[in-house]
């Protein structure tokens, strides 16, 4: 067995408490954090019989979660009576807020997601990021967070920590972009490069939008496979509501999955991947457009009027994607596939063919295919959640930082 593990108590009596205890109130302060966020506003005496403990033990735990600033009585005072009992409780709006972020191929950005989950402030840029070096880019990155954090403070918020989603491979450290093909990125690591004292976490943008999928999406399922798009193809499996890592943390890279074997050199190193096929790309060659500034808008546009290049373009690519998803469907036996990112808004013209696709080729019975709502927005908003979620599940990681 440990050693006992004694730490000061912030609760602020100043004694130590054995591990076993520590844990125990951490792990009520979270469920306090969580009940609050579900089922708020509540009173200390609903929370106390919502999680089974009592009263008393209750305030001591909402007391040091609203000197830390995670949550806040809303009620009217009741002078002479200790304790307010009347006074509901709310997730705090004006405490932590996550600070997600996303580096894209052709642009930035930022946003502040407070406990309550809205977001309180936001920033975007266009920016040429393909084959830019990533100091630069991180620097242009930390400029547009500190903007932000500025602006959520503005508003009493103050950053629990800061979450990337990048386009890329990103190790297991949660810090470390392996590889970036549609930036030319190569072992990047982001904790030196961004400088910022926030504590940070780096994923790949399809993990976040998988994230966002779960924890935002309308009754999405625990089991999914996430796919979306920018320039690469992205996807991301999420099994009994977590995330599918792999023993890299490179899990999901549907991307570069082979549709055709002798098909066109892929910038990974294999031939006839996915990406070839279904990527922005190479749905917008197929159709003979030139790439350029929203390119997702202008497939959308032109296959809305009745563009045959364009329809044929992109019954191909949904085509592609229905074989290469047959693979991970056979393989991982998901409950949905989500479309999301730029395919959500080109899904009336992927999917006939997708569904059809993957219907002919599936050995199971046919997998639903969604579309989600959040759409492009999901990375960022996955990451900035991911922060908030970090916060619910440990405040007691944040009061000490408070
Ligand atoms: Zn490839």
């Amino acid at each position: 067995m440990t050693a006992p593990l004694h730490e000061v108590n912030p609760a602020g009596a100043g004694r130590t408490l054995p591990d076993t205890q520590q844990g125990m109130r951490r792990r009520n302060l979270a469920r306090v954090m969580h009940t609050v966020s579900a089922e708020g506003p509540l009173s200390r005496a609903a929370v106390a019989s919502r999680i089974g403990l009592t009263r008393a033990a209750v305030s001591t735990l909402v007391d040091e979660l609203i000197r830390s600033g995670l949550l806040e009585e809303l009620g009217p005072e009741r002078p002479g009576r200790v304790g307010r009992p009347g006074s509901a409780l709310a997730v705090s709006a004006h405490g932590p807020a996550g600070i997600g972020a996303e580096v894209g191929v052709d642009h930035l950005a930022v946003c502040a997601v407070d406990l309550r989950g809205e977001v309180r402030a936001r920033a975007v840029r266009h920016a040429a990021n393909r084959g830019r070096a990533a100091e630069p880019v991180l620097a242009e990155l930390r400029e547009l967070v500190d903007q932000v954090v500025a602006e959520a403070g503005r508003e009493g918020l103050w950053p629990a920590g800061l979450a990337v989603a990048v386009p890329g491979l990103v190790a297991r450290d949660a810090r470390t972009v392996v590889r970036a093909p549609n930036l030319d990125w190569r072992d990047a690591d982001l904790g030196d490069l961004l400088a910022t004292d926030v504590p940070l976490t780096v994923g790949n943008e399809a993990n976040f939008g998988a994230l966002a999928e779960l924890w935002l999406g309308d009754d999405t399922p625990p089991d999914f496979l996430h796919v979306s798009a920018e320039i690469g193809i992205g996807a991301a499996v999420v099994v009994d509501g977590s995330l599918l890592h792999g023993t890299r943390g490179f899990a999901g890279e549907l991307g570069h999955v082979p549709v055709q074997p002798e098909g066109p050199a892929c910038p990974c190193g294999g031939r006839g991947c996915l990406e070839q096929y279904a990527g922005e790309e190479a749905v917008l060659r197929a159709a003979g457009l030139e790439p350029g500034e929203d390119r997702v808008g202008l497939l959308a546009e032109r296959a809305a009027a009745g563009d045959e290049d364009v329809r044929r373009a992109l019954r191909e690519a949904g085509t592609a994607l229905g074989i290469a998803l047959t693979g991970a469907v056979n393989l991982l036996d998901p409950r949905t596939v989500v479309l999301g990112g730029a395919l959500a808004a080109l899904a009336p013209w992927l999917l006939p063919s997708l569904e059809s696709e993957l219907d002919r080729r599936t050995a199971g019975p046919a997998c639903p295919v969604s579309v989600s709502r959040l759409g492009p927005e999901g990375p960022l908003l996955g990451a900035a959640h991911a922060v908030v979620r970090a916060v619910l599940d440990d405040p007691a990681s944040v009061a000490e930082r408070a």
